[in-house]
């Protein structure tokens, strides 16, 4: 009786937990859904470059090519990246999940719904914006990427990021904003002002927001951890020239 009792209040447990996790999910959906910019409004979309659209194919098809490491030998897809040659905006996450694995197409699991949310709040698309990974493919079981999967990998995210140009990056996480600012300062620093991005020496600096990642904000969900997200947005938005909502 006892171990029935026991196990019958834990499943509840779990149950009052989905409860919540899920009314949690709903409400930063409703959040972010709240803002009513339209991105077609807000953002005057370049006209596209078929030169830097070529030059990003290449880059794809490199990716897609590569066995440098042996996450080559695992993936079933390369995620190269995707969105616009003329972003004035690129995302940079850490690396593809099952459901980016499964289609070689960037954030689109659940982390990916949310980053959506966020784009569209920003009153952008996801088409005028580009978003990719540190990592092109995906860590089995989905583990922190190894520095040597990074140092193989991240040739091929700083070329994109010369061909596209980006007026900003904003890197989503720990992982994305420790290895393009090659500092070991803790994301909860590293967030919320802007810092520079310097591909190399003599190279123009870019301006860089670090930001908690979109599956981090969904696992550790609270109103503060969103508005800080949110509040690092609206600086980017500032900084773009696009609108900006008081609240
Ligand atoms: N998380 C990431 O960092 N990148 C993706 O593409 C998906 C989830």
């Amino acid at each position: 009786l006892i171990r029935l009792a026991v196990v019958k209040s834990s499943s509840m447990d779990k149950e009052v937990d989905i409860r919540k996790v899920a009314r949690q999910h709903a409400e930063m959906d409703a959040f972010f859904a709240d803002f009513s910019i339209r991105g077609d409004e807000a953002y005057q979309q370049l006209p596209i470059d078929n030169d830097l659209t070529g030059a990003l194919c290449q880059i794809s098809e490199k990716i897609n090519q590569c066995r440098a490491c042996n996450l080559g030998s695992s993936r079933t897809n390369a995620v190269p990246g995707a969105g616009s040659p003329d972003a004035r905006l690129v995302f940079v996450g850490e690396a593809p999940g099952a459901d980016e694995d499964a289609q070689g197409l960037p954030f689109i699991g659940r982390a990916g719904k949310l980053l959506g949310d966020i784009i569209a709040a920003m009153g952008l698309k996801r088409e005028d914006v580009f978003i990719c990974n540190i990592l092109k493919c995906r860590p089995p079981g989905n583990r922190d990427p190894k520095p040597e999967e990074i140092m193989s990998c991240l040739p091929f995210l700083r070329r994109q990021l010369e061909i596209i140009d980006p007026e900003i990056i904003v890197a989503l996480g720990a992982h994305a904003a420790k290895t393009l600012l090659e500092t070991n300062e803790s994301i909860g620093r590293l967030r919320g002002e802007f810092r520079q991005y310097c591909s190399g020496p003599g190279a123009k600096p870019v301006k860089f927001m670090a930001t908690y990642h979109p599956a981090y904000l969904l696992r550790n969900y609270s109103p503060d951890n969103r508005r800080k997200v949110w509040e690092d947005m609206k600086k980017v938005m500032s900084e773009m020239g696009l609108p900006v909502p008081s609240k």
